[in-house]
């Protein structure tokens, strides 16, 4: 194999990258190379080749080597300042040039002083195809003298596959900011699956299959980690040739010169300064807790992978497929319910049943053709980079283990045998996971990775289960049977409390079971403050489930129908008559009460499978909410007119989503009577908006006066106003509606809407936060609506306050700098509260 020998283009010394006193340099993020602490005043060719660009600063060169390398040479660092005073270029752009011609000379003592360092990088810029194999640094050079060796990949991959018969291995650098996180790791193995060779990636002494997500994510690989891909088998040179030019691409996630490779997960202790011996994470479901750590540790099923009998095998599968349908079906109680519903269509999919066919009729067993289907289903959901499908990726997980389970002859939700007050720790936890947990034994879990929309964050919440997510690596530290404080709430774990802490926690959690069940026990009465003002207390829905849990809990109505959770799993449009039979079941299961129907808020964060979008770069600021519904006026309209159907007329009202301007608003009251024209509804419907944009918030007083309400989206609201996504686990500890720019926004919205007599409520996330009602009702909320099962505690909180204390704790809030000294503050608040009930 020929080396191309790039030769030092200036007399120095010679150093490696990562002594350049800049991170960019250092960390190989503009490209691999070595540098050079010139002692001469002139730049040289390093190779022979075609001048590609001279910076207008002429501090830099880049030249394409005639065997198609890239060399970037950079006089000092932050010389781009000196805007070209004290440099002179010998070359233009399009010029070639032979190893040794002069490129720039510059005045070197007139450098020194005015330049942060005058070392010069020389790197190569295209290592997709090029690698450097040897570099002389520690060691003077003068020019011409060799600095660096450069070989093209493709015969390095050549030469590998040559020299170890079909095996092919080459180390690269990971450049993705993240590192290979989930949606890298699910695109190398969507690569990897594209070849018949094996594929491995190895760091340090790890390795695990390309092919899998789950063992490429075990790596725990860091940007600019170097990771060896080993290919075997009849087209390793081209499996391995694929797999390093995609890593090498970065993926579109390479760490530019302006975003700096970000440590593994310093946020969540940066955003929440905990005391010393506390871990954070992101809460799924608040509460406290008190256990002793337990380990669910996954152990891959060990599987047979051929077979002989294609027939049996697909019997096989066909009589697990029906025995967890069976089971799964006979889940009916809540969230457990409607993802057992989820679940069961999964098991359905007709491109699921033609891989596992395809996969038996290769000779393969069930429980392969099991296992490679689910992964790849989901590995595609996390490879879509979304966050909600990404946390789909799950259930399917969830589906392999439990279908794997009943092919080997056991149980699939084998409860684990846990102890008493156990609180159980993952990597990651699985939907039946959950479903199983004995309530009676378990008093919470946490786990390293998991997004707080999760089917599992879910599931906890409905189960009143304390449960933090996105802990991240720390959590290894505890072991298993140390006693620990898991107070998900603050969404923070005390991994060795002393005694006062623990007691402190008893009492607390002894407290907190007493306003429980006096605050159920209180739950059917109306929610009245203690001055004697009405808040409505409603219920957010997703299903005829949660209306049942609602009504279970004392909700008054509910302040959120979210309809695209009705149709999130169909292929198709649902029609109007589907929509609806669905509305009107969860009407009735209201019994009459108010329900708001929010129009289908599709996009963004809840892509639809029947309504396929173009891919977006800022899915958030894109067509979503009611973008795509005036967009799509034919899909508005049914949906219009299916609510108009649900009898008695009048228990349905309409809300309009991600609302950003008047015109939006006129725009669906014109196709609103148009439909009741149309359908001859001559009553008057109330058509509300969601207050989600700082837009929408800060117009309030000129859309109240078209609106027939307004409802606060503080999810929405929080991460337009603080420029945070609410599905990235990144952010997710400094996304909290308690910020004061999000309270005074609402206090904004408050004002406007008073201006024209019209009542404002809040739907999203604040609404279920007891700490955040009392600031709330001060700011003029008279509405809210919480999760179904967290009515009672709401209410109880509505019971406990007067209206000028809270308009006092309001003002006082408005002023803080920050969300957690609004938590303090709404902490100290209902503990004044509390102390006051117990003198009473
Ligand atoms: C919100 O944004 O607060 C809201 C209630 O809407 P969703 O969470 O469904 O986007
Ligand atoms: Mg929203």
């Amino acid at each position: 194999m020929t080396s191309l020998i790039l030769s030092s283009p200036l007399r120095g010394y010679a150093l490696d990258l990562a002594e350049v006193p800049d991170p960019v340099f250092a960390q190989n993020m503009l490209g691999d190379g070595v540098a050079v602490d010139p002692t001469g005043d002139c730049m040289h060719a390093p190779c022979d080749g075609l001048v590609i660009s001279v910076h207008a600063s002429r501090h830099a060169v880049t030249l394409r080597a005639d065997e198609g390398a890239e060399i970037l040479m950079h006089i000092g660092i932050d010389t781009v300042a000196l805007g070209g005073e004290g440099f002179r270029a010998h070359v233009s752009e399009g010029q070639r040039v032979l190893r040794g011609d002069p490129l720039v000379s510059f005045d070197l003592d007139a450098l020194l002083p005015q330049a942060r360092a005058v070392v010069t990088p020389v790197l190569l810029t295209n290592p997709e195809q090029f690698r450097i194999s040897r570099r002389e640094t520690g060691k003077p050079v003068g020019v011409g003298e060799a600095l660096f060796f450069v070989e093209p990949l493709d015969a390095v991959m050549a030469g590998a596959a040559q020299a170890q018969g079909e095996v092919c291995s080459v180390d690269v650098l990971v450049p993705m900011t993240h590192g290979i996180h989930a949606r890298p790791a699910a695109r190398i193995a969507e690569c990897a699956r594209g070849f018949v060779a094996e594929a491995t990636l190895a760091k340090g002494d790890k390795q695990g299959s390309a092919r899998s997500p789950v063992a490429l994510l075990a790596l725990g690989v860091r940007c600019n980690d170097v990771v060896t891909v080993q290919t075997r088998g009849p087209d390793a040179p081209e499996a391995l040739r694929a797999l390093v030019d995609l890593i090498s691409s970065g993926m579109g996630e390479s760490a530019g010169a302006e975003t700096p490779p970000a440590p593994a997960a310093p946020i969540i202790a940066e955003a929440l300064p905990l005391p010393e011996g506390w871990l954070g994470g992101v809460t799924a479901a608040p509460g406290l807790a008190i256990g002793r750590v337990r380990w669910l540790r996954h152990v891959e099923r060990e599987i047979p992978s051929f077979s002989d009998d294609p027939a049996r095998e697909t019997q096989r599968l066909e009589a697990a497929l029906a025995d967890l349908g069976q089971r799964l079906n006979a889940r009916t109680q809540g969230e457990q319910a409607s993802i057992a519903q989820a679940h069961l269509a999964l098991l359905g999919d007709p491109d699921v049943a033609e891989a596992t066919a395809g996969c038996i009729a290769k000779g393969h067993s069930a429980d392969y053709a099991w296992r490679s289907a689910m992964r790849a289903q989901a590995e595609a959901m996390r490879a879509t980079g979304d966050r909600r499908l990404a946390e789909r990726a799950d259930d399917f997980l969830d589906l392999e283990r439990q279908i794997l389970a009943l092919l080997a002859g056991e149980e699939p939700e084998t409860s684990l045998d846990l102890p008493e007050d156990t609180l159980l720790l993952a990597e990651d936890l699985l939907p039946s996971h959950v479903m199983a947990l004995d309530l009676a034994k378990v008093r919470g879990f946490a786990t390293m990775r998991g997004g707080p929309t999760s089917h599992v964050a879910i599931l906890a919440g409905g189960m009143g289960l304390p449960a933090l997510v996105a802990v991240g690596e720390g959590l290894a530290a505890l072991e298993d049977g140390a006693l620990v404080i898991l107070d998900a709430g603050r969404g923070a774990i005390d991994s060795a409390p002393d005694a006062a802490a623990l007691a402190q926690a008893r009492d607390a959690i002894a407290a907190e079971a007493a306003r429980r069940a006096d605050a159920l026990a209180a739950a059917a009465e109306q929610a009245r403050t203690a001055c004697g003002t009405r808040i409505e207390a409603f219920a957010n829905l997703g299903s005829k489930q949660d209306a049942e849990v609602a009504m279970a809990h004392g909700a008054e109505g509910s302040g959120l129908l979210r309809t695209e959770f009705l149709f999130l799993e169909s292929a198709t449009a649902p029609d109007e008559a589907e929509q609806a039979a669905h509305y009107q079941a969860i009407a009735d299961a209201m019994q009459g009460r108010p329900v708001i129907v929010r129009l289908m808020d599709i996009g963004g964060d809840k892509p639809a499978p029947f309504l396929p979008m173009a891919p977006e770069e800022n899915p958030a600021l894109g067509l979503r909410g009611i973008r795509v519904g005036l967009d799509r006026p034919d899909l508005l309209r049914s949906q219009l007119r299916a609510i108009l159907a649900v009898q008695p007329s009048g228990q349905c009202r309409i809300m309009v989503p991600m609302v950003a301007s008047l015109a939006e608003l006129r725009a669906v009251r014109g196709h609103l009577d148009a439909v009741r024209a149309e359908m001859g509804v001559s009553e008057k419907v109330p058509l509300g908006i969601m207050v989600e944009t700082p837009a929408a918030a800060v117009t309030a007083d000129l859309l109240a006066a078209e609106a027939d309400f307004l409802s606060v989206g503080s999810n929405d609201l929080t991460q337009y106003v603080l420029a945070m996504d609410r599905g990235n686990p990144a952010v997710a500890p400094g996304i909290d509606g308690l910020h004061p720019a999000v309270l005074r926004l609402i206090g904004q919205t408050c004002q406007g809407a008073g201006r024209h007599g019209r009542w404002v409520g809040v739907c999203g996330g604040l609404a279920s936060d007891p700490l955040a009602v009392p600031i709330l009702l001060g700011l003029g909320i008279t509405e809210l609506s919480s999760t179904p099962a967290q009515v009672p505690a709401i209410k109880a909180v509505i019971r406990s306050v007067t209206l000028e204390a809270c308009r006092a704790l309001a003002d006082q809030a408005l002023a803080l700098p920050d969300a957690a000294q609004v938590r303090a503050l709404a902490r100290s608040f209902q503990e004044k509260l509390a102390f006051q009930e117990k003198l009473a």
